[in-house]
């Protein structure tokens, strides 16, 4: 079963990877899109660590619900709404439980995963965050580890992609070529989730 704290490391780990590759995202955001990503999500991020210490939420998806929220509320950019709303969403589908099985944390992702295709109106192909998120989502089936190897083929397997959503998709088929950043970022949150399963 995974815990409040387990849900608090996730956010951590996440921050930290976010503020890692903050350059990265950002540099990736610069050919396809305004430069903004690697800074976005460290903003987001940074004031979800905040949101945390200060408000203390004491169920998994109380903690999951305030980082969605402090996200929404501190990103200006598509993706703060966006992951925002996985967040959110898959807080709300983990209820008020004190523990949560690996099964319905599966289960809650997919449903936050489904609410971001719907709030953006993309698909997988699309070059967006969904080409990490829809394989790894479907591969946590497997493990956690399946998912994290998912979403990162899932962000490589973008360039070659035109973009059909958001800023990317103004450039048409200049958008080719280039790797989505919001389909990195997405590899990262994934990937700090594995970690502090596999912990
Ligand atoms: P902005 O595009 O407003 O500058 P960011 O640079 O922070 O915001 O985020 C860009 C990322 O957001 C893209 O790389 C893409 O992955 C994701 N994105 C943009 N629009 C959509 C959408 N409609 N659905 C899903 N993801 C999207
Ligand atoms: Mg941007």
């Amino acid at each position: 079963m995974r815990d409040t704290a387990f849900f608090r490391r996730w956010m951590a780990v996440a921050s930290a990877a976010v503020n890692r590759e903050a350059a990265r995202l950002t540099e990736l955001d610069s050919p396809i899109g305004d430069a903004d990503h690697g800074s976005n999500m460290q903003r987001g991020f940074t004031a979800v660590g905040a949101a945390l210490e200060k408000d203390a939420p004491d169920t998994p998806g109380a903690v999951l619900v305030l980082a969605g929220r402090t996200l929404i509320s501190t990103v200006g950019g598509a993706s703060g709404p966006l992951y925002g709303t996985l967040l959110r969403r898959t807080g709300k589908a983990l209820g008020e439980a004190a523990e949560v099985s690996d099964e319905q944390l599966r289960d809650a992702l997919h449903a936050g995963v489904d609410a971001v295709a719907q709030l953006g109106g993309a698909a997988p192909g699309d070059k967006t965050m969904l080409d990490a998120l829809v394989p790894a989502v479907d591969a946590l089936g497997t493990s956690y580890e399946a998912a994290r190897d998912a979403a990162e083929n899932g962000a490589l397997a973008t360039v070659p992609l035109q973009a059909r959503k958001g800023r990317a998709s103004y450039l048409g088929e200049r958008s080719i070529g280039h790797q989505d950043p919001g389909a990195t970022s997405s590899a990262l949150l994934i990937a700090a989730l594995a970690e502090v399963a596999a912990a």
